[in-house]
């Protein structure tokens, strides 16, 4: 595959080069709880295709290291109340989960966010240069808000900063997540259609910056996107699938039994008509569902859908969660097995913030020489 033409900035639909010698991947995820099939479907998937696609360049596992820098961004989980013993192990837990989805630690850099000083350091000389009205545009804290603290639409459009207790961090955590990816100097990030707002507000971070130091220093990032943007909850197709979701009935986890997956499947709210059709607008919840069975299997829509003509509501939810079960059972069985050696986790975590350190440090000091640092 090949870097799609298009206008800049727009996101990515295929896989880039990695072939070209400017291309470099950055993307984190937070160590909020167990990753389930939004992230795996919208954003680790691409992170295991890049990885295929640094083979299939025939970079070394030196130059296939210098371009996949993957994170656990344990600072964006401050952002909500964590309990520390529990965020500890949630950390593990996430690497051990993306591991076992078959991210090799030899072919990118795989670190935790805490573990490079740099990302902090460098997100405050952003944070002075950023507007407060381009944060107050994002929806991303809004939408967390209202489901914190149960707010209308109403409530939130009414809603007066001064007076709701609402935090800092979780108002300007775009801006660090901006210093994330810029810190590598990164132009492409695999994400899920939830985070474009941010990619956006990156470039437009970086390209002030790179006003304020009047040169080119930092590329200006562009999202890469998976066939599955964006999958939404189980229990209501109106919001998307997150792993901060109170009701864990909305999500399927990678770590789930195959009986919870039967189980949860066979509760997934859909609608009084037998056959699966695909209608995000008419039919959200059957169509979430046949988005889940293209994402598991590369089958398309299109071809789901026909195979399943003579099938009713209950089949095709049967057969969905066969086919959810097959290609999950093998992740939680090694994830199992990566449970029980923490030393090994913590020593790939290790290893890979001292590798992300090495580039992180060289460009946030020549950043802040040219800021007057
Ligand atoms: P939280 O609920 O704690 O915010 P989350 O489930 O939204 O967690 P993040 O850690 O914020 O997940 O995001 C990790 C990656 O997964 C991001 O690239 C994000 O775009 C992607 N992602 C998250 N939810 C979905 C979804 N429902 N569909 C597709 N991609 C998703």
């Amino acid at each position: 595959s090949s870097t799609q033409a298009g206008p800049e900035g727009k996101p990515l639909t295929t896989l880039p080069s990695l072939e070209d010698p400017a291309a470099r991947i950055f993307s984190g995820i937070q160590p909020t709880g167990s990753l389930h099939l939004g992230n795996y479907l919208g954003s680790i998937r691409n992170w295991l295709n890049l990885q295929q696609a640094a083979t299939a360049a025939q970079l070394d596992s030196v130059q296939a290291q210098r371009k996949l820098i993957f994170s656990i961004v344990d600072f964006h989980a401050l952002t909500q109340p964590q309990d520390p013993t529990q965020l500890r192990s949630d950390i593990r837990q996430m690497a051990a989960t993306i591991l076992a989805s078959g991210l090799d630690p030899e072919r990118c850099i795989l670190f935790r966010q805490s573990h490079v000083a740099e990302h902090t350091q460098l997100a405050w000389p952003l944070q002075c240069l950023t507007p407060m009205g381009w944060l107050n545009r994002m929806t991303q804290w809004k939408s967390k808000l209202q489901t914190k603290r149960g707010l209308t639409d109403r409530q939130l459009q009414n809603f007066d900063i001064a007076q709701s207790g609402l935090c800092q961090g979780l108002f300007a955590y775009p801006v660090l997540q901006a210093a994330d990816i810029l810190l590598y100097r990164a132009n492409l990030v695999p994400v899920g259609e939830d985070q474009l707002q941010h990619i956006e507000l990156a470039r437009d971070i970086a390209a002030l910056a790179n006003k304020t130091v009047q040169q080119m220093f930092f590329p200006l990032p562009r999202a890469v996107l998976t066939p599955t943007k964006r999958l939404m909850s189980l229990r209501d197709p109106a919001r998307k699938m997150s792993k901060s979701d109170p009701q864990p009935l909305s999500r399927i986890s990678l770590t789930d039994t195959p009986e919870e997956i039967h189980a949860k499947i066979r509760r997934a709210v859909t609608d009084s008509i037998s056959q699966p059709t695909f209608d995000p607008e008419l039919r959200p919840g059957v169509s979430n569902l046949l988005e889940i069975y293209s994402g598991m299997t590369d089958l398309s829509v299109a071809e789901i859908t026909q195979l399943h003509a003579q099938s009713n509501t209950q089949q095709f939810k049967e057969a969905l969660a066969e086919v959810v079960v097959a290609k999950i059972n093998p992740i939680r069985t090694e994830l199992v097995r990566l449970q029980t050696d923490p030393e090994y986790l913590d020593s790939v975590l290790a290893q890979g913030a001292d590798r992300a350190r090495e580039i992180a440090s060289v460009n946030y000091r020549q950043f802040g020489e040219l800021m007057g640092l």
